[in-house]
Formats: structure tokens, sequence, C-alpha cells
């Protein structure tokens, strides 16, 4: 020891591996060893010297200085743990060394390194510091375990939620935790086998557990088995995750979905769910079919799925209505669509209606209801069709009406006329006088019937014109009265009649408002027994005016009331009873009323209770009186007119003869063809003055003939003469250069006042 005196100790000393250093009282050097001489890179000229001198290189010597002076100054040896300036830590121990009467002679320092027992220290520290900061920064409960399943440690979640104090914990075994909350057979199983390590990735397990003053909840357990060498088990991490209010949402979310099913699968509609993200969430039993055979519908993506299902563009439509709904929350309704499968060779119909709702678990979706109405618009389909071949055959029907109508005119023409010409000719007063009248009557009827019929036609196709003027209802009455008067005579009914003291005017159309009056009182007379009673009355009211025609006939039954104005609707009628009629002559009334602004309604007690119609039709304003002036008749006596040449032409022979038989009559010098390229020729030949022309001749139509007529010989007056008198075929005749339009057969104030037109053209 020391740099001089080497005693035997001196060399022990040396030997030593502790750095030691020796201290005079005045804190000076007095020896160190070889240690010491290392540690502090001292050499022998640093004896006498102080430390702080002589120690150049640890940075020890302040901290050292401090250690002497507390033991100079009479203090107890000391150590103290110091940093060199390397980093490298000591403890710097003092110890007195003692001379007589435990004089302090001097100060004995030893170094001892103590580095990497502080750094394995620090670490253990700091292992500690961070276990316990991990623990108590899980925020759910964790408690560790050792392998007998004792509390090890736990975090201040797992004391705060299971409600158990600190004292409790260590040591203690789980299942003595708390009041036996703790002891669950199920748990512990549990845990002892993550022990075994068989099975290191065992799920966590829920468990339902009675925690003090909280109650019930439902825990979530998840245990790790931490192992040791040669895979000993070690320690046991136990978290335990409160997942109560999850569970009962989750719960709650189920049974909504539970309800809403129930919902879908008792609506009677096809229902379907279709959440934000475009998955198909639901689809009701009745909405199954319409999917086909697409696998694991619930959960696939809308978008394919209708693609599976449509051609593209009609899926591209749904799928961006679908999206346009999410989107804006706009519903959206089709009342009908229709498109082909494309996974099933149909097409199919349907009504369909999307909503944007909330779904059972909150998220925004799509409710689409539907309905597959494929049937119904095929029925629809059918129906139309039917409907179509009912007004074709409807329309058909009255086709052939109109033609025979038109055709039964023909032969009435020379029927009529030939009657008229007899009876000119003094027949009446002879023995056949009274078939002669006969066949009048019945040639009379047949006419009407006739006229009905093309009055049907022309009321279904709409060609009644009204040629209105100022009319005195009153006056129309009593004429109606007088045209049936023959009627009431014969089946000697008692008719009373009302009517207003003036003249009640309107405008109407005289021909069709007698028309009306007649067909009621025809009919009131035809279903009244011989003997019967009718009143007749005319009301005038406010505005308008307002006729009943009463009997005490056999009235109408309850069930055919409704339908009388029907076309071609008669009431059932015994033969004995046939009057001859078509049922069309009330729906004609109520056109032609209708036409007038008026009304028609009828009442009847029922059967054997007798009927009563009521007409009702506007009152006209109140012009200045227009006078027309009736045909003169006087006219028509022979010889009363000039003479004229006039050419007949008919392909109907005996409607043509007797056409000129009556023209003979009047005094006239006629000639008779037949048809179109005979007319040409005599009427080269002869220049007539006038010629009455068929329309509907065989070959060269009358339109033709005509024509060429007028090429001939521009004088000649032209008069067509045909069965149809609708406006068309008048505008037609005039266009074709024809003076006057005559419809088959002509009554002969009609030919008169024909005639007498033509003079006035031919003589101005
Ligand atoms: P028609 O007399 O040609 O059958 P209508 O159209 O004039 O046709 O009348 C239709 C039906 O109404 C008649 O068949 C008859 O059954 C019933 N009817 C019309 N007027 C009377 C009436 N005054 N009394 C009883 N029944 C009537």
């Amino acid at each position: 020891m020391g740099a001089g005196a080497k005693t035997d100790l001196g060399v022990v000393v040396d030997a030593l591996e502790l750095p030691i250093v020796v201290l005079n009282t005045d804190a000076t050097l007095a020896g160190f060893n070889a240690a010491a001489k290392s540690l502090l890179a001292l050499t022998t000229s640093t004896v006498g010297r102080s430390l702080r001198e002589a120690d150049a290189v640890t940075g020890l010597m302040p901290d050292i200085e401090e250690l002497t002076e507390h033991l100079l100054a009479g203090g107890a040896a000391s150590q103290r743990e110091l940093r060199t300036k390397n980093g490298s830590w000591f403890v710097v121990r003092a110890t007195p060394q003692l001379g007589a009467q435990e004089k302090i002679t001097g100060i004995i320092l030893t170094f001892t390194n103590v580095t990497g027992f502080r750094a394995s220290i620090e670490q253990a520290i700091y292992e500690r510091e961070y276990t316990k900061t991990i623990l108590n920064t899980v925020i759910d409960p964790l408690v560790v375990l050792d392998t007998d399943l004792r509390v090890q440690t736990a975090n201040k979640a797992f004391y705060v939620v299971f409600h158990l104090s600190r004292q409790d914990g260590y040591g203690t075994v789980l299942s003595d935790l708390g009041n036996g909350e703790w002891n669950i057979s199920r748990l512990l199983t549990h845990l002892r086998a993550t022990l075994t390590g068989a099975d290191s990735d065992l799920e966590p397990i829920e468990i339902e557990m009675e925690i003090p003053t909280v109650g019930c909840r439902m825990m979530r357990f998840n245990a790790r088995t931490l192992f040791g060498g040669e895979r000993r088990p070690r320690m046991i991490l136990l978290t335990a995750e409160d997942v109560t209010e999850q569970r009962r949402a989750e719960r709650a979310i189920r049974e909504r979905y539970a309800q809403f099913e129930t919902l879908l699968s008792e609506a009677p509609l096809g229902v379907y769910l279709v959440d934000d993200a475009f998955r198909i969430r639901a689809v009701n039993p009745k909405a199954l079919p319409v999917f086909g055979d697409i696998p694991d519908l619930i959960g696939r993506d809308f978008d394919e799925v209708v693609h599976l299902l449509w051609p593209d563009h009609y899926a591209d439509e749904i799928v961006a209505r679908f999206r346009h709904t999410l989107e804006t929350g706009d519903p959206y309704l089709v009342p009908e669509t229709n498109g082909d499968r494309r996974d099933r060779d149909v097409r199919e119909h349907y009504e369909w209606q999307i909503s944007r709702i909330p779904l059972p678990d909150g998220r925004r979706g799509i409710v689409c209801y539907f309905r597959e109405i494929s049937a119904q618009v095929a029925a629809r389909e059918a129906l139309a069709e039917n409907e179509r071949r009912l007004i074709e055959a409807s329309h058909r029907k009255d086709e052939f009406l109109a033609t025979l109508a038109h055709e039964l005119r023909n032969p009435l023409m020379p029927i009529r006329l030939t009657l008229t010409r007899m009876r000119r000719a003094g027949l009446t007063t002879s023995a056949i006088g009274n078939q002669l009248a006969m066949i009048d009557r019945q040639a009379t009827n047949l006419q009407r019937i006739v006229d009905d019929l093309l009055e049907v036609s022309r009321i279904t196709s709409g060609k009644i014109e009204l040629k209105r003027e100022r009319l005195d209802l009153v006056s129309a009455v009593n004429n109606a009265i007088e045209s049936v008067r023959g009627l009431i005579t014969q089946r000697k009914h008692a008719v009373s009649v009302t009517l207003p003291l003036g003249p009640a005017f309107l405008l109407a159309d005289p021909l069709r408002i007698d028309q009306v009056l007649t067909n009621l009182l025809v009919n009131a007379v035809k279903y009244t027994d011989p003997g019967g009673r009718i009143w007749i009355s005319l009301e005038c009211k406010a505005d308008e005016f307002e006729i009943r025609i009463r009997d005490e006939g056999i009235g109408i039954p309850e069930d055919m009331l409704p339908r009388i104005f029907e076309m071609f609707e008669q009431g059932r009628r015994d033969l004995a009873r046939s009057t001859g009629g078509l049922g069309i002559g009330l729906s004609i009334v109520k056109k032609l009323t209708e036409l007038h602004g008026g009304t028609i309604a009828a009442v009847s007690g029922g059967t054997g209770k007798g009927s009563e119609f009521t007409l009702r039709l506007p009152a006209g304003p109140e012009p200045a009186m227009i006078v027309v002036a009736p045909a003169d008749p006087s006219r028509i006596a022979p010889g009363a007119v000039a003479p004229r040449r006039i050419l007949v032409v008919d392909d109907n022979v005996d409607g043509a003869d007797s056409f000129a038989g009556i023209l003979r009559d009047l005094g006239h010098d006629v000639r008779v063809v037949n048809e179109g390229q005979a007319a040409l020729r005599m009427n080269s030949e002869w220049q007539a003055e006038i010629v009455f022309l068929d329309i509907g001749l065989p070959g060269m139509d009358g339109y033709e003939v005509a024509r060429q007529i007028r090429l001939q010989n521009t004088a000649a007056c032209l008069v067509a003469l045909t069965g149809y008198d609708h406006a068309s075929a008048r505008s037609r005749s005039f266009e074709a250069g024809f003076a006057q339009h005559l419809v088959k057969p002509p009554a002969l104030g009609t030919i008169l006042a024909v005639l007498d037109s033509l003079e006035a053209v031919t003589h101005n």
C-alpha cells in the first residue's frame, strides 16, 4: 500500500480489485492501491496532495469532500452512490482510520462499482411500473392469477367494477372473492382449461353474474395463460367486459327484426327490405317467388340480384330508383310496369312502391311493396280485346241496319207512289178501296220502321243535325195528337188534353219535336187496351216546358224502367199484342230530347198500372215571329204547272215506273231508263229539262252519270234520288252538280216542292 512502504498487507491490498484510497486528516492523499490508481488516474507524485488535485478524471471529488468533511466533523462512517463523469456508478464508502484513543488518524475510501447492479434494478423498477401502468390503463377489469387461481394483482377497474376492496384481493383464491359471486363453476373450469394450455385459443365466455349493489350483469371473460420455461404455466391474465347493454341492444334489434318479419310475413303484398349498403335484408313469403331461384338471397347485393332477374335497361332503372329514394327520401310509385324476365321466359307485370325507412337496427333502408298484376293485366287485355270485338260487331250491325234500311226504301217507293196514284185515280171509292187503304196503312207502318232503323244508324254514328227554328210547342202538341188521331179513334181511347192558352215558344227542330211527341203518343195508344184513357198536358214552367203523357195501360215493370230508353229495349209482350215496333222509339226520343237540351223520364206503378212520360224542354227566347209558309195543296191539280221533259233514271223498275207515273199524272212528259248508259243516250237524244237520277245504279253510279250529263247538256236540272239523306250524302250530291237531293220514297208534297224550286231556278 502506498507509494513506498510495501508491507505484506500492502501487497494484499494492492491485489484487491476494490479501489481503496487512504486520506490524511487534512484530506491529502496518504496512499492508494493499484485499482484506485487506475480508477482515479493517480500517480506517486500525487501523494501528499489533495484528492481534488489528484483525481482529474472521475469528477467524484466534490461529493467525496463532502463525505470526508462529514466524517472528520465527527460523523459516523457513511457511503454515497456517486456517478462518475463517464456514467458509471460507484458506492463510495468513507471509513475512519482510528489511532490511539479512537482518534481519527485518516480516512479510508472504498469505491464499489454498482453500475451493472443499478441498471438491473432500474430495469426491474421500470418493468414493474410499466406493468402497473398498463394494468391501470386497461379500462376493463383485469386480474392476474397464479396457477392456483389466486389473485396476484388486479387493476383499479377490477376492484371498482366488481365492488371489491383491495384488501380482499392479493392472495385470495378467485372463487373466494367477494360474497361468493365468483364461485362460478363454468368460469373456474374455463380458467383451468386455459392453464393446461391445450387450447390456447379458448374463446371468451359470457356469464351472467350477480355483482353486489349493481345487480345482474352479463360479463364477457377472456383468459390467457402466460407460460414460463419449459412451457410451464406461470399465471393467467383474466379480463372482464360488461356486455350487458350490448347484448340487450342486440336482443332488442333481434326482437325488432322478428316483429318486422312477422309483419312482413303477414303482409298481403310482396315486401322486401334493402339496406343502405344495398344489401337485401328481408324478403317476405309473398315476395320470394319473384326472386326465383337465386340462392342465399338475404345479404346479397341488390344491384346484382336485380340484374340476374331483368334485362339490363329495366334493372338499371329499378336500381336508379332505389338509389334516388335512398338518397332523397322521396317515395316512388309505379302503378304499372312490365318486363321480360331474364331467368324465365315470361313477361311479368307489376305495381310497386318504394319508401325510405329506418331499419330495425337504426340504419336507413328501402322498403319495396309490390304486387304482381300479370293476371289482371292479361284479364284486362282479354276484356279490351273482347270489347274491341264487340264494338266491331256492333259497328257491323249498325252498318247492316243502315244498309238494310236503305235497301228497304227502294221497294217502298213504288208501293207508296202507286198507292198515291191509285187514290188520285179515284180508286178509293171502288170495291178494292178498303184493301188499298189497308195496304197504305201497312206501307205507312213499314215506312215508319224503316225510318226508325235509319234514325238508329244516324244516332249511333252521331249524324243527327237539328234544324232549329222558332216553334210553338202548343201547336206541335196539337199536330202530334192530330197525326195519331186515327189510331186513337181506332182503339176507342178517351184523350184528355190540357194546354196553356197562349203559345209556348222554343227554338227547336219541328220535325224532331213532332217525332218525339208522336212516338210518346203512339206508345201510350199502343200500350193501352182499347177503350182506355190517355192524359196529355203541357205546362209552362219558369224556363222550361213540361209535357206529360199519361196512360192507364199495361204499365212498365219496375226492373225494366231504368232501361226503357236503351236501344232495342222492349217489354215482354204476348204475341197478340204484337205492335210491330223495334224497341228503338224511346232511345230515339231520348237522344232527340237531349239534343234539344231537354230531359225525358218515365214512371209507372208497375205492370197493369199505367205509365207516365215527362218531357222537359228548355224554353227559347222570344224573337219576332218567323212565319214559314206551308205548301200550297191547290197546286196538286193536274195542269197546274207547265209540262216539262223529265227523265227518270232508276234501276228499280217498279220504283222508276211509279215515280214516272206520278210525274205524268201531274202533266209532265216523262221518260224512264234503268241504267246509266241508257240515261246518257236518252238525254243526248231528247234533251231532258229535269233528270231524277238514282245514285245507287249498277255499273256507272249516279254521280258519274250526273257528271256525263253535265258534259252533254248543261241546262238539265239534276235531282238525286237516294235512300241516304244524311248531311254528307247531301253535300256529295251538291258537289256532283245535283240541284236537289230527294230521299226515297219522296212524298208527293216534296216532289211538288222540288219541281217548284226547279221552276224558279230554270225560269230565272
Ligand atoms: P217499341 O214500342 O217499338 O217496342 P219503344 O222504344 O218505343 O219501342 O218502347 C220500348 C218499350 O217500352 C216498349 O216495347 C214497351 O215495352 C215499353 N213502353 C213504351 N211506352 C210504354 C207505355 N206508354 N206503356 C207501357 N210500356 C211502354
